[in-house]
């Protein structure tokens, strides 16, 4: 088990160009499989839900300098806590949702890493915005100053080819491209989150400057209890 999570690890980062960010997903999986990470040299870790990652967080206090990174849909509710522990906020999927973070960062004076999740190809079962939607409502993200909005973040559709997989990254891509030649105050487009286990070969080539890698680096999770 030791040597299998730091040896994939490793050759992941052989493959990676050195400019992309692995983010080790380490949702349902044991902190002392994501200690083996850290030890591995992780300092990147996604989590989808607010109280597994607090409860990792509170185990992991002796590890000060993990970057805790949001991957999963966020309710309202949950935002103020959302602030608290993450850094980076990759699934900022709604301007209701951004508001309300830029609204509460300013409250606890915090300035968190955002990204906004788009959908390329609409899915009515996703969260995000599709290409259109976010066009639209750039003016007002433009104004969530509290927020340091980074770049694009997307999931691949279910059921794609490797073709078409390839066309949804570039279509990321090409429309960080246009929101970057805009050139707005506050919405930077340096990044690109995209990339799981499955499909992030394909979305390196595209230009990802961070990937989400959870079974590849640490076998099946344990069930959802
Ligand atoms: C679970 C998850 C991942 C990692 O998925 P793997 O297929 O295990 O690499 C990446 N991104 C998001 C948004 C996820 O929910």
């Amino acid at each position: 088990m030791t040597s299998s999570i730091a040896k994939q690890i490793t050759h992941i980062r052989q493959e990676l160009p050195t400019e992309v960010r692995l983010i080790a997903v380490s949702k349902q999986v044991s902190v002392d499989a994501m200690r083996e990470a850290y030890s591995a040299g992780v300092r990147d870790f996604g989590e989808s839900q607010i109280q597994e990652a607090a409860a990792k967080q509170a185990c992991l206090a002796d590890l000060p300098d993990i970057n805790w990174h949001l991957i999963g849909h966020l309710q309202s509710n949950k935002v103020k806590k959302a602030l608290e522990i993450f850094t980076w906020i990759h699934s900022c999927d709604s301007l209701a949702l951004a508001q309300r973070l830029n609204r509460l960062a300013s409250e606890l004076s915090l300035k968190p890493n955002v990204c906004l999740q788009v959908k390329i190809v609409p899915d009515p079962h996703k969260y995000g915005w599709t290409i259109p939607e976010l066009l639209a409502d750039l003016p007002e993200l433009d104004r969530c100053d509290m927020l340091q909005i980074k770049g694009l973040m997307t999931i691949l559709p279910l059921g794609l080819s490797e073709a078409e997989s390839l066309a949804v990254f570039e279509g990321a891509r090409n429309l960080s491209l246009q929101i970057q030649a805009q050139n707005w105050l506050n919405l930077n487009m340096e990044e690109l989150s995209m990339g799981m286990s499955g499909d992030y070969h394909l979305a390196v080539r595209a230009g990802a400057t961070m990937v989400r890698l959870g079974h590849v680096i640490f076998g099946d999770r344990l069930p959802v209890k």
